[in-house]
């Protein structure tokens, strides 16, 4: 891995945020597994506050969206695909988007974000894409506790729930994040941090992805989202985030700059712009 890359990066390198922006396409919708603390009517925990992507676009609207920011954003260093479902559950439409932005601008790092049931199917194309950073949420590394936190993953046409369901998904996640790491990947590792679920567990994680090759974690609070199993859940505070950050450090990089974006966020991490580029695809002509 560059680190020449990653200092363009504004999630990977805390220095570049305040230098370079980045946006998100929002071109997959769906998802295969569900996990406790969503709402569908809210964005993907994976990269998201809760609030929605405004719109869904179409590779080819993708396009347009980005050569209009890139003109309106020079510093523009970073097109990621996260959601509002999961990157890779929408692989025509991911592919579909990274080919097309690659041979618009072979120069934009290409950033991505996925719940990682389908890494070991997909990382292989990933790395010959040329995709050099990639966020995977690994809540948990114990599909016990895995179990109170996804109601269903669905793999290969079946559906399945419980220890079963989260085992797959795990072993799936850690697969996939040893293969992208040992291809010279950099991964950034999403842990949503639930009191009294896999609070005590966040540090096993660490370790465990440490291993895998990650190169930081992010521990974030679960949020409460309306309408999800988990919405009467309280939210995790900031103090208990920062004190598991803390303990942590030692062992793998922390990210503390989140900012828990938008499926459809732009702009530099602090400040964004989503708002301005809203339906332009719809307004320009191909
Ligand atoms: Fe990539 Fe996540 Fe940063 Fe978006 S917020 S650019 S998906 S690391
Ligand atoms: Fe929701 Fe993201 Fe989990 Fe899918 S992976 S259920 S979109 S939080």
């Amino acid at each position: 891995m560059s680190s020449v890359l990653t200092d363009k990066h504004p999630c990977f390198s805390a220095h570049a945020q305040h230098q370079y922006a980045r946006m998100h396409l929002p071109v997959a919708p769906k998802c295969n597994i569900s996990c406790n603390y969503c709402s569908r009517k809210f964005d993907c925990v994976n990269e998201s506050r809760p609030g929605v992507t405004s719109e869904v676009l179409s590779p080819a609207e993708a396009l347009l969206k980005f050569e209009r920011v890139k003109h309106e954003i020079p510093n523009l260093s970073v097109v990621g695909i996260a959601g509002p479902g999961d990157a890779l559950a929408n692989w025509p439409e991911t592919r579909g988007t990274i080919e097309l932005i690659k041979k618009a601008d072979p120069g934009v790092l290409i950033c991505l974000s996925t719940n990682g049931l389908l890494l070991p199917e997909y990382a292989p194309e990933l790395v010959k894409f040329g995709v050099r950073h990639v966020t995977v949420t690994v809540n948990c590394t114990d599909p016990a506790v895995g179990a109170q936190i996804y109601g269903s993953i669905n793999y290969q046409g079946k559906r399945y729930t419980g220890a079963e369901g989260s085992e797959l998904l795990l072993n799936n996640q850690q697969e996939g994040i040893m293969y992208l790491s040992g291809h010279g990947v950099s991964i950034k590792v999403n842990i949503v941090m639930i009191k009294m679920v896999n609070d005590w567990h966040v540090p096993d994680v660490v370790k465990r992805v440490k291993q895998l090759g990650a190169t930081m974690t992010n521990i974030m609070p679960f949020i409460p989202a309306p309408g999800s199993v988990f919405s009467g859940l309280p939210q995790t505070n900031m103090r208990d985030v920062t004190a598991v950050r803390t303990a942590c450090a030692g062992d793998l990089k922390q990210m503390s700059h989140c900012r828990q974006c938008r499926a459809d966020a732009i702009g530099l991490l602090g400040e964004d712009r989503s708002n301005e580029f809203r339906s332009c695809a719809q307004h320009v002509e191909p």
